[in-house]
């Protein structure tokens, strides 16, 4: 865990330095993907995520508070806006507006110019002859003169291992923490 962490914000931080920090809703209002109770995670998250729960009973009481209210993502803090498990968000969390996504005939990726809003998400489409292989682990395409730069998960192996483990629901952790 500690290392797919590191190598995507490593990747984060080399697009933030060639792009600037990409506008994005999702830790910041509930009116992006923050929005839905989706999230997979693997074993050792959840185990992370109960543990730190437990500890923080502020935090655990808002979570509960979130799931009774059933709104959102149960980990966001609709007050101050922010992610309640920051620190060990899931992965696909972290770095989701900073992921080009391969579709059988094009890629998708969230639009580096505007923020999602009200349900409206900016997800663009890309034609695979658009999207260029640049240095480890990214790809890129031209828009507006611009070069923009996305992480390629599928060429990280760490991220690949990762995948194979990610097949528990972020809210089972509400069960665990009820108890
Ligand atoms: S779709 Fe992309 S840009 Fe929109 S809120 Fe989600 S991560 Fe952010
Ligand atoms: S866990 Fe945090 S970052 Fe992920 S969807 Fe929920 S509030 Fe957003």
């Amino acid at each position: 865990m500690k290392i797919l962490r590191e190598i995507l914000e490593d990747a984060k931080n080399k697009i933030v330095k060639l792009n600037g920090e990409r506008l994005c809703n999702q830790t910041s209002n509930s009116c992006g993907c923050c929005n839905w109770d989706y999230s997979l995670i693997s074993l050792d998250e959840k185990r992370e995520i109960v543990e730190f729960l437990r500890k923080n009973n502020e935090v655990k009481e808002k979570v509960l508070k979130n799931k009774l209210e059933e709104s959102v993502c149960y980990f966001h803090d609709k007050e101050l806006g922010k992610c309640l498990i920051y620190k060990l968000r899931p992965i696909c969390c972290r770095y989701i507006s900073y992921k080009i996504y391969e579709k059988d005939d094009c890629f998708k990726t969230c639009s580096p110019l505007e923020p999602c809003r009200k349900s409206c998400s900016t997800v663009i489409r890309l034609e695979k002859k658009d999207v260029r292989i640049e240095k480890y682990p990214l790809k890129s395409y031209q828009l507006n003169d611009e070069r923009y730069y996305f992480i390629d998960d599928k060429v990280i192996e760490e991220y690949k291992e990762y995948k194979n483990k990610q097949n528990v629901k972020l809210n089972s952790v509400i069960e665990e923490i009820k108890k």
